[in-house]
């Protein structure tokens, strides 16, 4: 813990020490991946409450995920600044509606919600609209989406037209279900996920006198990864405002990634036309990754194009020269999860810890391959976004037995030895033994958390030598309350989007083709900016490795018909950039020398290989692809947003 608060500004560049020192707002930091935004918060809000101007429950803090608010709870402590309430927007404002429920509605706050997808359905049959399964997902997406951008069903077709949205049926049909899908929740006396924020901004809204007592409570607001913010969400924080302007925002455009939920770089980009007062900070040096994985990512943002790449910042690199990074194509998709895995046991035999490398994919339909591979080559691997740590069984019932024997340890006659030594006992008296098990699989997953739960016990012991097993036991519910999971030892398999405001040693990024990068299903031209931003986000996670890979074909003996990802186009060695190639880069009609139009050739429409065969040309789709890829997609994709619901604490899901 730094001595005193200057000692909290030590570390600091200039520029974020103008940040850390500007402890007024209204503050916008607009900086590129890497270049410490994250960190010059944290010590702001940590360098405010060690000089005695803000104090720790006036502060409130909105991170992007619950590990993100974790995180930044745990260097807060460490930094001397315990006690500051750092959150989700959905966890902040989940906990302020339970609180003021009977206050302002009465009664019990409703529950939340668990299968949305079946109530969706339900809502369907009572309007006499029969959605196939594709459909259901896509109206249920529909719906969230009206949510979060506050669109309410009378609105839905002009706002769908206005957006250009790809709509799953006849917007008036989707507005029907959409009604009553309401309508049943409030019949059953359920709310969803989306409704805790628009829950909460209505009693706000609604209520002077709970607004003021949540205005009384917090005072100074800070928020991060702003590039993402909802309407909805920014709607939240004005009404927490209430008028006042004390607000610290810090984002970057080229990191937007969320645009399916509703979110938009407008409030970050707009925010000095809102506040003109505002002190603007930029950081351009770039503390996480080598001049060569710099070098990468500025010369994909100098491909990039739209009203985020206009905001694009340069990135300078500060630390010492690494690797190049690596380009690697193979042949099929278990040869290239063989190679990243046979790159990754090189890494871990050079000294590289497995938790400090990351596989990072675009769907999450894609780990499987991955946990095969690194299973095969022995390497220990974890899930991001998987099943939640505090929920898993074997966690529960370690929870239940450590709080028995922290009672018993209570008792001044028990129990003399460390924490971490008691955490053990426990666990082995139900037969956990402290080498893994060996193979992979759901024995070795088991294991593995409760490894977890040892190495909690050391770090927190480690932390607070003096303290208890009681104490330890308290720790474990507030991570939990805060589903704050601890690092589990092993290389991270995650989607690109859960990886955002993460590093690692070493990063992977894999699959990078036509078709999965960009996503088939991004069609807009905005749509396929997401995508490069996404690969951005990837590249940016890198400290020192980076390996770019992709596969011909989806399995061996397939056609070898895939293309690499059009985002790498004078990048990777031996390709030319997008743009010098003239006009020729997608399917359909070009125009001829004559004036007159004429098609161009036909590609398939999932992994862009020019084809030739006249079945297929008929198909659209090479005969290697298959044919339900793109239900295949839709499906991932829902999984992936059930992913990222339950990373940024969706009850609802859970
Ligand atoms: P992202 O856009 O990915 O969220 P960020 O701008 O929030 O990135 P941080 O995560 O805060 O960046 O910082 C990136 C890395 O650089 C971290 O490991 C951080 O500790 C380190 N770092 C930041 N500032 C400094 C500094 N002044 N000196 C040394 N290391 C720094
Ligand atoms: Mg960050």
């Amino acid at each position: 813990v730094p001595d005193s608060a200057d000692a909290v500004l030590d570390g600091l560049d200039p520029e974020q020490r103008a940040v850390a020192t500007a402890l007024r707002g209204p503050v916008c930091v607009l900086a590129g991946a890497g270049t410490g935004k994250t960190r010059a918060i944290t010590h702001r809000i940590a360098y405010g409450v060690r000089a005695g101007i803000l104090q720790p429950a006036s502060v409130l803090a909105v991170t992007f995920t619950a590990r993100a608010a974790g995180e930044m709870r745990g260097r807060l402590r460490l930094l001397g600044a315990g006690g500051v309430q750092a959150r989700t927007f959905h966890s902040a404002a989940l906990r302020q509606l339970q609180y003021f429920w009977p206050r302002a509605v009465g009664g019990e706050m409703p529950r939340l919600l668990e299968r949305k997808v079946q109530l969706v359905a339900e809502a369907g049959a009572r309007c006499r609209i029969r959605l196939d399964r594709n459909e259901l997902r896509d109206v249920t997406g529909e719906i969230e989406w009206c949510k979060v951008t506050q669109t309410v069903p009378e609105e839905y077709a002009t706002a769908a037209a206005k957006t250009g949205r790809d709509v799953p049926r006849d917007p008036a049909e989707v507005a029907r279900v959409y009604t009553t899908y309401e309508q049943l929740k409030r019949d059953r006396g359920v709310i969803d996920f989306e409704d805790v924020l628009l829950l909460t901004v209505g009693v706000l809204q609604d209520r002077p006198d709970v607004a003021e007592a949540v205005r009384s409570q917090y005072q100074h607001f800070v928020v991060d990864e702003y590039q993402d913010v909802s309407p909805l969400q920014q709607r939240l924080l004005d009404l927490w405002l209430g008028g006042r302007d004390d607000l610290c925002v810090v984002g970057d455009a080229s990191q937007t990634i969320y645009s399916f939920t509703g979110a938009t770089p407008d409030f970050l980009l707009g925010f000095r036309g809102r506040h003109p007062q505002a002190t603007v900070v930029k950081l351009v040096r770039d503390y996480r990754s080598t001049p060569q994985v710099v070098g990468l990512a500025n010369g994909l943002l100098a491909q990039a194009r739209g009203q985020a790449a206009a905001h694009r910042l340069e990135l300078v690199s500060q630390r010492e020269a690494g690797p190049e990074p690596s380009f690697a194509e193979y042949p099929d998709e278990p040869a290239e999860a063989e190679g990243a895995a046979r790159r990754i046991r090189e890494l871990m035999d050079a000294g590289v810890r497995p938790s400090e490398i990351a596989v990072l994919y675009r769907i999450n339909a894609q780990s499987e391959v991955y946990e095969q591979a690194l299973a095969d080559a022995g390497v220990p691997y974890q899930l991001r976004g998987a099943e939640r740590f505090f929920e898993r069984p074997e966690v529960r019932e370690a929870g239940l037995l450590l709080r028995g024997a922290a009672r018993a340890a209570a008792d001044p006659d028990q129990a003399g030895s460390g924490i971490p030594d008691q955490v053990r006992a426990v666990l082995s008296s139900r037969g956990w033994a402290s080498e893994p098990p060996a193979g992979s699989g759901a024995v070795r997953d088991r294991w593995e958390s409760l490894a977890a739960l040892v190495r909690l016990a050391e770090d927190f012991a480690a932390a607070r030598p003096d303290a208890g097993l009681g104490d330890f036991v308290a720790e474990l519910d507030e991570r939990a309350n805060a589903q704050h999971a601890p690092t589990v030892e092993g290389v991270t398999l995650a989607s690109l989007h859960a990886a955002k405001g993460l590093e690692w040693d070493a990063v992977f990024l894999v699959g990078l083709t036509e078709g999965t990068l960009p996503i088939t299903y991004a069609k807009t031209d905005e749509q396929v900016e997401e995508e490069r931003r996404l690969l951005y986000v990837g590249v940016t996670r890198a400290r020192f490795h980076l390996g770019l890979s992709w596969a011909l074909s989806r399995s061996p003996g397939g056609r070898g018909s895939r293309r690499p990802s059009r985002f790498l186009d004078g990048l990777r060695p031996g390709s030319t950039p997008r743009g010098a190639r003239g006009a020729g880069g997608g399917a359909g009609a070009e125009r001829g020398s004559g004036g007159r139009k004429r098609r161009g050739p036909v590609q398939c429409r999932v992994c862009g290989r020019t084809l030739s065969e006249a079945g297929e040309i008929k198909l659209m789709r090479c005969e290697d692809c298959p044919s339900d890829l793109d239900e295949a997609l839709y499906e991932r994709l829902r999984a992936w947003r059930m992913e990222q619901a339950k990373a940024v604490g969706h009850p609802a899901y859970v």
